[in-house]
């Protein structure tokens, strides 16, 4: 799959054509999905050259000649009017109310629920140090959206935003989808970009986390083996490393992520439909 990268390199001179052609076959933009965790995908004026919400720009794309806000919604936001700031004025758009399902987990690990102190300051220098990768806003060249594809094949075994209580305890809701694909099974890159963090991780487990540009980030999570370095070039679809266990699961999976202007929403609404898995 390597179309969305001919279609970049090719924009400027073929975008009309190619965009008729994509549309066809691509959902080009993803989802617009105003809840909370989800993405508002709202139209600009066509020379608006920063967005921002709250504290953190806001990727900008062009489709069909209109350029849009691609905005991640944060999934602790509170239903009503939130505000998009761009550089050609304000623009108002409204959070519906969304409920996510409650997920019970049992672990054996009870360090994976409550961490001594020393697991503790781990996990809280390994949150920062991705916190800060998804804060980061690198500049692309071409402004449309990236196609994802799916990162591996397998059933949806825990969705995103999902409430969940570890031991009856409650955690943070499920950051992404859990991908039930057997162990050893390769990983791929979801979209092009640049492998910006590999990482062993309390929680996360041996992880990789790719730039797309604009702020848009993934993160594959709990592989069993990492084939990827920091810093490397990789097209859509590359392999990264293989499905694994490690960090906290209970079982093979890949975890796969999705963050928007330091925000993660539910990865569902940039990928394809279910048909086109894998
Ligand atoms: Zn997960």
């Amino acid at each position: 799959m390597h179309f969305s990268f001919l279609r970049a390199s090719c924009t400027a001179l073929f975008f009309s054509t190619l965009t008729l052609f994509v549309t066809s076959s691509h959902a080009a933009l993803p989802q617009d999905s105003r809840h909370a965790g989800g993405i508002a995908v709202i139209e600009v004026a066509p020379d608006t050259k920063a967005a921002n919400l709250e504290e953190n720009p806001v990727a900008l794309v062009i489709e069909n000649g209109k350029t849009y806000a691609i905005v991640g919604i944060p999934i602790s936001a509170t239903t009503g009017t939130h505000t998009l700031t761009t550089d050609h004025g304000n623009i108002d758009f409204n959070v519906s109310d969304y409920a996510y399902p409650e997920q019970h987990i049992t672990l054996k690990d009870t360090s994976k629920v409550n961490p001594d102190p020393e697991q503790l300051a781990r996990y809280q220098r390994e949150a920062v140090e991705q916190n800060n990768i998804y804060k980061s806003f690198t500049p692309i060249q071409t402004n449309s959206f990236p196609q994802f594809i799916w990162p591996a094949h397998g059933r949806i075994s825990s969705p995103f935003g999902f409430k969940r209580f570890f031991n009856e305890e409650p955690r943070a809701p499920h950051a992404g989808i859990d991908i039930a694909a057997g162990l050893g099974t390769v990983a791929h890159a979801p979209a092009s970009g640049v492998v910006v963090q590999t990482g062993d991780y309390f929680f996360n487990g041996q992880t990789v986390m790719i730039d797309h540009g604009q702020g848009i980030i993934s993160m594959l999570c709990h592989l069993s083996r990492i084939d990827v370095k920091i810093g490397q070039s990789i097209a859509q679809g590359d392999p990264i490393g293989l499905v694994g266990m490690t960090g906290r699961a209970t079982g093979p999976h890949l975890h796969f992520g999705v963050s928007l202007n330091n925000t993660r929403v539910d990865p569902m609404l940039v990928l394809p439909a279910d048909s086109a898995r894998p």
